[in-house]
């Protein structure tokens, strides 16, 4: 087989996009189609501080190579990797092992952040009061709540304007359908591939700079560089619905490469055109208890903190 750009011998397959490329014209395309998420929807720029939400799996390694490469045309652009150590017995030990590593290799300064000093429990210990409180809430709803709003007040103290997500296309894909199969407007009109409507104070803009990019491309470029990552899935991990979504993405995909891609477009473009003719901004106030922007009178973060007792 030939790469399809330059005729060399091409050693790449890309199932989604049906592509057979040499492993030059492969980065290529993959540093593009970041710069074009870049340029469409202006995530990061010369003279800023970013954060990056680095966990050491092939997803976050991939987007920590792509800045650090696009970086070099780059001025005044600092990268800031963050690990936010949740604290699971045999899992983010390990992570954070290979986090470290990397960050070395690449010169990089890492800041850790975790569960523990921020909440004042691991959720290790977290889970446990919730199973003794009888309480329903996932880990995964837990995890992501606390994790979010950890990152939000790391990149605040770092003078970082932006947080750098390692979601690739099939999870912008399954966020955008499974808000639709719940009904969740304003959390549409919330996400995307930069999140939130406009910049509000207190909440840093959470950017996903790898929201072209699948899965697949994000595993080869990382072998590109000969970089390892933490392979392992979270013992954790069980999310019911969200699963729904992502198994209907990855049966489409088989089917219909590209599903992802067009479902982000097509959200996308929506999203674009309800926030033009929608006068008023989505409604959020602010939380009774922390004061964060929030859709209710209490924000998540805190609701959960309060019943988990914390
Ligand atoms: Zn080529
Ligand atoms: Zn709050």
């Amino acid at each position: 087989m030939r790469c399809e750009k330059c005729g060399r011998p091409a050693t790449i397959f890309l199932h989604h996009s049906q592509q057979h490329l040499c492993k030059r014209c492969f980065k290529r395309q993959f540093e593009k189609k970041v710069r074009r998420a870049n340029r469409e929807y202006k995530l990061f720029h010369n003279n800023q501080k970013i954060v990056v939400a680095f966990s050491g799996g092939k997803d976050s390694t991939a987007l920590l190579l792509v800045l650090k490469e696009l970086s070099k045309n780059m001025k005044n652009f600092e990268i800031i990797p963050v690990f936010v150590d949740e604290g699971i017995k045999g899992y983010t030990d390990k992570e954070l092992g290979q986090v470290k590593k990397t960050c070395k290799e690449l010169n990089l300064n890492l800041k850790v952040y975790s569960f523990e000093k921020f909440l004042g429990a691991s959720l290790d210990q977290i889970l446990k009061r919730r199973d003794e409180l009888g309480l329903s809430e996932r880990a995964c709803t837990i995890c992501g709540t606390f994790r979010k709003r950890i990152l939000n007040e790391a990149a605040a103290e770092l003078g970082a304007k932006a947080i750098a997500l390692g979601h690739t296309a099939e999870d912008m894909a399954e966020t955008y359908l499974m808000n639709t199969l719940r009904n969740e407007y304003n959390q549409f009109l919330l996400f995307g591939v930069r999140s939130g409507i406009e910049e509000r104070e207190g909440l840093v803009s959470r950017i996903r700079p790898l929201a072209f990019i699948y899965h697949e491309e994000a595993e080869l470029y990382t072998q590109l560089f000969g970089a390892k990552y933490y392979a392992p899935q979270c013992p954790n991990r069980a999310e019911a619905f969200r699963g729904v979504a992502r198994n209907f993405i990855i049966n489409a995909e088989k089917k219909y490469p590209g599903t992802a891609l067009k479902i982000i477009h097509y959200f996308s473009i929506l999203r674009k055109e309800l926030l033009k003719c929608k006068k008023e901004k989505v409604a959020l106030k602010k939380c009774k208890i922390c004061g964060y922007p929030t859709l209710s009178e209490i924000c998540n973060f805190c609701k959960l903190k309060n019943k988990l007792e914390l």
